[in-house]
């Protein structure tokens, strides 16, 4: 690959290929509570970006029971497995409740490091003392939904917190050692493809470890649905979008992660771009293009 693809970072950190286990936690986000907003983030679907994870009403254990299962069926791997607390804002909750969940679910024997979805201004020093501490036990991976890092584009969508915070938290999740990993989306409503460049230059300078970019996706049910419908948002062919990934690759540096440079939406909700949800077509495309 012409840029550190996460199996290939996963295979020098861990020594073989890691599969992530998608978990939700009983938990909401500020951003759907009335605590910064009650709409959530115009691009959000219900289920709070978490709609492969396993039910929120299993034991942790349980529910990673069910995830490595399935993705053990899937891939014949039955070994290399992260336990991924993805819906919603999975720190937006009680210390004692993300510390029960994190230790139980690095007490799993298949479980080889813990990844938590988060947004970052949901990360008081008692939430980091406790991804610290399962940090020591278990490599703990901290994932922060910035998407732009145009404040003007965040109102657009109603991020709900200004950039400079996210700065702050990158600080402090590396003054802890914690891993962490930014979430980009392209084409968003207004963004030139300078502006998607100065989101991604802006998480390389940050000091983050690893970036994870998609396309604005279309879900049935959300506002930028109800956009879309009206021809108000301009979404990218597969070329255009990955002219626009070329680009973004000439600016990450060889040691930081690329987690991803495009994402499959849930397909009972996908309205757009459908290109999208051709995944073995986007994945050959990947290889022959970046490969
Ligand atoms: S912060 Fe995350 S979970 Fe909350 S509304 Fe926005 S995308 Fe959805």
């Amino acid at each position: 690959m012409r840029y550190l693809d996460s199996n290939s970072y996963y295979r020098q950190r861990f020594g073989h290929r890691m599969y992530k286990a998608a978990l939700s936690l009983d938990v909401t986000c500020p951003n759907r509570d009335g605590s910064c907003g009650s709409e959530g983030c115009a691009f959000c679907s219900a289920g709070g970006s978490g709609e492969f994870a396993s039910p929120a009403d299993l034991t942790i254990s349980e529910s990673l029971d069910m995830a490595i299962g399935k993705l053990s069926a899937k891939t014949g791997s039955d070994t290399g497995f992260i336990a991924y607390f993805q819906s919603f804002t999975s720190t937006y909750c009680e210390p004692d409740y993300l510390r029960r969940a994190l230790l139980e679910a690095s007490a799993h024997e298949k479980v080889e490091a813990i990844a938590v979805g988060t947004r970052p201004d949901c990360l008081p020093d008692e939430i980091l003392d406790v991804l610290s501490d399962v940090n020591r036990i278990l490599p703990v991976f901290v994932e922060l939904g910035l998407q732009t890092s145009n404040d003007k584009t965040a109102e657009w969508f109603g991020r709900g917190y200004r950039t400079g915070v996210f700065d702050e938290a990158v600080n402090k999740l590396k003054e802890r050692g914690l891993n962490t990993t930014a979430h980009v989306i392209f084409y968003l409503k207004g963004e030139t493809r300078e502006d998607m460049l100065g989101s991604v230059r802006h998480v390389v300078e940050s000091g983050c470890d690893g970036i994870k970019i998609t396309c604005l996706y279309i879900l049935k049910g959300t506002r930028v649905a109800d956009e879309w419908q009206r021809g108000e948002l301009a979404l990218p062919t597969m070329e255009e979008y990955f002219d626009t990934i070329e680009r973004a690759l000439e600016i990450i540096p060889r040691d930081m992660v690329v987690h991803r440079i495009t994402g499959d939406g849930p397909k009972s909700l996908l309205l757009a771009p459908m290109w999208t949800a051709d995944k073995r077509a986007v994945v050959n495309y990947i290889n022959r293009r970046f490969g």
